[in-house]
């Protein structure tokens, strides 16, 4: 196949959605689908139960699960389907917004009965800033919900998207009969009886004629008719573009516990889905059919063999060809480095590969050389953009507890940090470190790593900080500037790319802050232009 085609035929997208609302399920109806998995329960479900934070094996597990299922791939209609996976647990938020950077595409997940959760929202909105284009699937529609007019304003109110109805339910919980699907023109029947059968698909070219009330009744079909009207009044029709660009929102209806509605999800993603897309570096716009491979690293995995410690970095392709035993330029190191073993990934294997292509997720074997958004290329010095940091959320101290491992500590401490498990803040005023999370979850797992991966022991101390700032300056040589770093001094430190940071105490006090110096700027994320 030539190379153009193999682009052409890629799709690598992610699930979000909030914990509970159905991605573990849909993604595996997905993958019976794709015959890339033969029968349910396949997939495990990537999440820590309530309750299980101080269980260490549960970590493990998280951990483990979570290698198998990052990359879940498989073919569809002659389409080469990626799924990154995306930890649904707000604790590793941070992990689902860096493979936010390496989807091209996602499908957001909503329980009809809940509507749209926290999760959701913030996951949304990182994909709005990132105009990724999305397309909505409303779960569990077997099940009593909210009505779904009222569902599609929420989505839009609550998550500033503008939306189309592709499929349109008829009834919905106890009195679900099916859905009507636009984007096909035909009516899906759901086998109310032992509701687990595959479904009946009806074409229906024509939704006034009699056959409707033969197949769901007089009442139903009478609604469906105005319902059907209303949505071709208020929504916009479908347009390809505009859901490319990031302008417009397809919605889905189904219940993927029953396998119902997502051949039709499926169908139409195969068919709308942006193939890779061109991505924005330090110096140009680089398009997948350059001939030359780029990459870059959005994800690092320990090895969950403890007789192989290395660990697994996992690239997107960008542009060209990815090849085996090929010296590629790590561009922030400087040094041509070539892979014996890539690993490309097929629903739950892995397996070595030759060649890979824009769009594809290799994994390779690391030592010790890669930090999540290092770039690989075939020799130009470029650096992809966009993998920021986010203001953690909690913060404590990190001490070493075992004064003979500090060596082993310390470079703990980095790879899990190059591994984004948490920030590192070094202290100006006396180098002290402070640990930065988005969850508490991630403390125990840095202290439980620690002490089984390089034999160091730490402790921790608390430690009062609202938000990390990162701190610009218009004239590093104001004398406001001064003023502010001698007055600020106890609270500011370092991050591991040498970055100045805040650390406030309280909204409050960075209110103050910000009010007192005005010429410079505190950002909420690591990246700024
Ligand atoms: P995740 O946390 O988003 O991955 O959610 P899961 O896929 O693990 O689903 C959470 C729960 O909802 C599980 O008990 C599923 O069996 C259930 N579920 C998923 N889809 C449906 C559906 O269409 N209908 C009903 N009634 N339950 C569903």
């Amino acid at each position: 196949m030539k190379f153009n085609e193999e682009i052409a035929r890629r799709r690598t997208f992610g699930i979000i959605s909030h914990p509970d609302a159905g991605k573990t399920t849909l993604t595996e109806k997905l993958l019976l689908f794709g015959g890339a998995i033969q029968e349910a329960g396949a997939v495990k479900s990537n999440k820590i139960k309530k309750g299980a934070t101080s269980d260490f094996m549960e970590i493990e597990r998280q951990r483990g699960i979570s290698v198998a299922t990052s990359v879940l791939a498989f073919e569809y209609d002659g389409i080469k389907i990626n799924i990154l996976d995306t930890p649904g647990h707000k604790d590793f938020a941070e992990d689902t917004f860096r493979t936010l950077t390496a989807v091209d595409s996602v499908i957001v997940v909503i329980d009809v009965a809940k509507g749209v959760e926290e999760q959701t929202e913030k996951l949304v909105e990182v994909c709005r800033m990132r105009n990724i284009p999305i397309i909505v699937f409303i779960n569990k529609l077997d099940r009593e919900g909210k009505d779904a007019f009222e569902l599609l304003d929420e989505i839009e109110q609550k998550l500033s998207l503008k939306v189309t109805p592709l499929s349109f339910p008829i009834g919905m919980g106890y009195d679900f009969k099916g859905i009507y699907n636009i984007w096909e023109k035909n009516v899906n029947l759901f086998s109310g009886d032992s509701r687990k059968n595959i479904e009946e698909t009806i074409e229906n070219e024509d939704l006034q004629s009699s056959e409707l009330e033969e197949l769901i009744g007089t009442d139903a079909a009478e609604t469906l008719r105005e319902e059907i009207e209303l949505v071709e009044g208020i929504y916009p029709s479908f347009d390809k573009q505009a859901y490319n660009d990031a302008n417009l929102q397809p919605v889905f209806f189904g219940s993927a516990l029953n396998n119902f509605g997502v051949r039709e999800l499926l169908d139409c993603f195969v068919s709308i889905a942006p193939t890779p897309r061109a991505k924005q570096s330090d110096t140009r716009l680089v398009k997948p059919d350059e001939k030359e491979f780029t990459g870059f690293v959005f994800k690092i995995h320990a090895n969950m063999d403890p007789k192989h410690r290395d660990r697994l970095a996992f690239i997107k392709i960008v542009s060209g060809k990815f090849e085996r035993n090929v010296p590629y330029l790590h561009v922030r190191q400087g040094k041509k480095l070539r892979f014996s073993s890539p690993n490309a990934f097929f629903a739950e294997k892995k397996e070595i590969v030759d060649t890979s292509y824009p769009g594809d997720i290799v994994g390779l074997h690391d030592t010790g050389n890669f930090k999540i958004g290092d770039t690989l290329t075939e020799g130009e010095e470029l650096n992809y953009k966009g993998i920021p940091s986010f203001s953690p959320e909690h913060f404590r101290y990190i001490n070493n507890a075992d004064p003979m491992k500090s060596k082993q500590l310390y470079k703990g401490i980095d790879q899990l940090m190059d591994e984004g498990v948490a920030q590192l803040f070094t202290l100006e005023l006396n180098g002290r470190k402070v640990i930065g999370t988005v969850g508490a979850l991630q403390f125990e797992v840095i202290q439980y790593r620690l002490e089984h991966e390089y034999n160091a022991k730490c402790s921790y101390e608390n430690l009062n900080v609202y938000k990390a700032c990162w701190v610009e300056a218009k004239d590093p040589k104001s004398e406001e500037f001064k003023d502010f770093k001698r007055v600020k001094s106890k609270f500011l430190a370092k991050d591991k790319r040498n970055q100045l940071v805040f650390l406030s105490d309280s909204q409050f006090s960075l209110q103050m802050t910000q009010q007192k110096y005005p010429n410079v700027k505190f950002h909420f994320v690591s990246e700024f232009d």
